[in-house]
């Protein structure tokens, strides 16, 4: 095997990760974006490995993404949507990991709620796991994506200056993108009012600012985060209209980054909320859409990996 090659087992989380790993992710899944434009995209590496989508939060990107991704590779692909009962979470998680074990699943790609509980489920059973999300801690295969959309963009990953705006405090995908391009060299700065940032979020290694103008000041990339209404308990904005003024990206705010500074978003959008129309949908500064496309690829890469070379075969370490 490739000296240079990712060694573990799960895909959890990008904390952990080495630049190494990351890249050769990224390598790999840069070859599926050419076989994903062709008109012949099936390929039968997976054939007979089955990947089971085991969502406990609603997805709609992320699990087609997935489930795209595995049939391209042939393996039979089997969608679960559970629903938490918020009484008995715990015991929910473990015995639907039971269940799924039980049915000798190659890998399984889990997206829930709660932060840890995929780590959680990953321990409980004999195939690779693979974190789609879960709570506000990380979404690997996001940042991944991210990663591969401005690399192919810009070329490279460090020394880019990248601004990660919005909802940080609820935002996995924050984190694991602060994770991965600080790994890869990037220089990175959340903007954000101060009720919409982690404590201490200068020890995850990002400068921080609370004003857009300043925030975005000559950067590279401008990474809008989505509102997370769904995880906010209490007020953390007066209003959408008000966030949309001091927050939301538009060409006024857009002025203070460099020229041929790119905007990307995770989605789903808030239109108007986080970020207007008008930017969101500039071809020619808007990634949003590469975004989706690299995403497919990425997730082959992973799913390559996981299934690949370990499925329920001995872990390499
Ligand atoms: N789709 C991303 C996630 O699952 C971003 C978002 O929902 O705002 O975290």
């Amino acid at each position: 095997m490739d000296s240079h090659a990712y060694r573990h087992r799960h895909l959890l989380g990008i904390e952990g990760l080495t630049p190494d790993d990351i890249g050769y992710v990224l390598d790999l899944a840069d070859g599926y974006v050419d076989i994903n434009r062709e008109a012949e995209k099936k390929k039968s590496l997976l054939r007979g490995r089955t990947l089971i989508n085991c969502f406990f939060e609603n997805s709609t990107r992320t699990r087609t993404s997935f489930e795209v991704a595995g049939k391209r590779l042939g393996a039979d692909v089997i969608n679960m949507a559970v629903a938490v009962s918020s009484m008995r979470k715990g015991e929910t998680l473990i015995d639907t990991a039971m269940t799924l074990n039980a049915m000798h699943p190659d890998v399984l790609v889990v997206r829930h709620p709660e932060s840890g509980a995929v780590q959680l489920l990953a321990e409980k059973v004999d195939c690779a796991v693979i974190n789609a999300g879960d709570g506000s801690h990380e979404h690997p295969t996001q940042a991944l994506l991210d990663a591969l959309t401005i690399r192919r963009r810009k070329g490279k990953l460090g020394g880019l200056t990248v601004a990660i705006c919005g909802d940080v405090l609820h935002s996995r995908v924050a984190r694991s993108n602060i994770a991965l391009l600080n790994a890869m060299g990037a220089r990175v700065r959340v903007v954000a009012p101060r009720t919409l940032l982690p404590a201490a979020v200068e020890h995850l290694g990002v400068e921080v600012f609370h004003d857009m103008a300043e925030g975005l000041r000559d950067v590279d990339i401008v990474m809008m985060l989505r509102l997370q209404q769904e995880r906010m308990h209490g007020s953390f904005v007066p209003s959408t209209r008000e966030y949309f003024h001091f927050f939301g990206l538009d060409y006024d705010k857009l002025k203070a980054a460099k020229p041929d500074a790119l905007i990307m978003h995770p989605g789903p959008m808030n239109r108007g909320v986080e970020i207007g129309s008008e930017v969101a949908d500039d071809i020619d500064r808007s990634l949003i859409r590469q975004q989706v496309e690299m995403g497919v690829a990425v997730r082959m890469a992973c799913l390559e990996i996981m299934a690949g070379n370990f499925g329920n075969g001995p872990p390499i370490q």
